[in-house]
C-alpha cells in the first residue's frame, strides 16, 4: 500500500496539526541491515518493537518512544553467544519543514554551522523518519565489549578450553616461544 521501501518512515497524515493533538502508533520495524557495534548487533532482519506517542508542537510534532529488541553477539572472553535486551526511551523533536519562517530562514544564513542545527531532525511533509534515533538509540545501549556475566573468566590462552571447566590446578608446559621454530633440536636435556 505504501511507496515507500524505508521500515523507518512513519506517515503522521492521521494526526492532527493542532498543538496538543495526539496519536499512538505501534511500529514492527524489521532492521534492514545489521545494526549495532562490531561485536554485538540486531541481526538484519530481525524486529525493532517501537511504541510512539505523537503530538503536535508548535514547531513541529515531538514523539516519545520506547524501543524494544533483541541483540545478539558473543561474549569477548570466552566467546559464547550472547543476547541482550534493548528497551530503552527516547524522545526527539521533528520540526516543521521551515518554508514561511523569515526568522529562522534569516538565522540560517548565517555561515556559522551550530552542531544543534545539524543534528535537528526534520518532518518531511507527513513523514517521521525514525531512522537516526532508533539506531542511535541501540548502538547507545549496546556495549563495546559484551560479556555473557561479569564474572566471565574466558578461556585458557593455550588450550581455548573455559576456565570455568577447567581443574584449579590447570596449567601448561611453558615453552618459549623462541624456541618453538628450531623443531628438532636437541639440547640433549629434554625431560621429554
Ligand atoms: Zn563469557
Ligand atoms: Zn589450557
Amino acid at each position: 500500500m505504501t511507496k515507500h521501501s524505508n521500515p523507518f518512515l512513519l506517515n503522521t497524515y492521521e494526526l492532527g496539526r493542532r498543538a496538543g493533538e495526539m496519536k499512538e502508533y505501534q511500529l514492527d520495524i524489521p532492521a534492514h541491515v545489521r545494526i549495532g557495534v562490531p561485536l554485538i548487533a540486531v541481526p538484519e532482519g530481525d524486529l525493532i518493537e517501537v511504541d510512539a506517542r505523537l503530538e503536535s508542537v508548535t514547531e513541529g510534532i515531538l514523539v516519545s518512544a520506547e524501543i524494544y529488541t533483541v541483540a545478539q553477539g558473543e561474549c569477548i572472553r570466552c566467546l559464547d553467544p550472547v543476547e541482550m535486551v534493548i528497551d530503552r526511551k527516547i524522545q526527539e523533536l521533528y520540526r516543521y519543514e521551515a518554508t514561511n519562517e523569515k526568522g529562522r530562514k534569516k538565522k540560517r544564513d548565517d555561515d556559522e554551522i551550530d552542531l544543534d542545527d545539524v543534528e535537528e531532525l526534520q518532518m518531511e511533509g507527513d513523514l517521521m523518519n525514525l531512522e537516526i534515533p532508533i539506531i542511535d538509540a541501540i548502538i547507545l545501549t549496546l556495549p563495546v565489549n559484551p560479556l555473557c556475566s561479569e564474572e566471565c573468566l574466558g578461556l585458557c590462552p593455550d588450550c581455548g578450553e573455559k576456565w570455568e571447566s577447567l581443574p584449579e590446578d590447570h596449567a601448561h608446559e611453558v615453552i618459549d616461544a623462541r624456541w618453538s621454530g628450531l623443531g628438532g633440536v636437541d639440547f640433549g636435556n629434554s625431560d621429554k
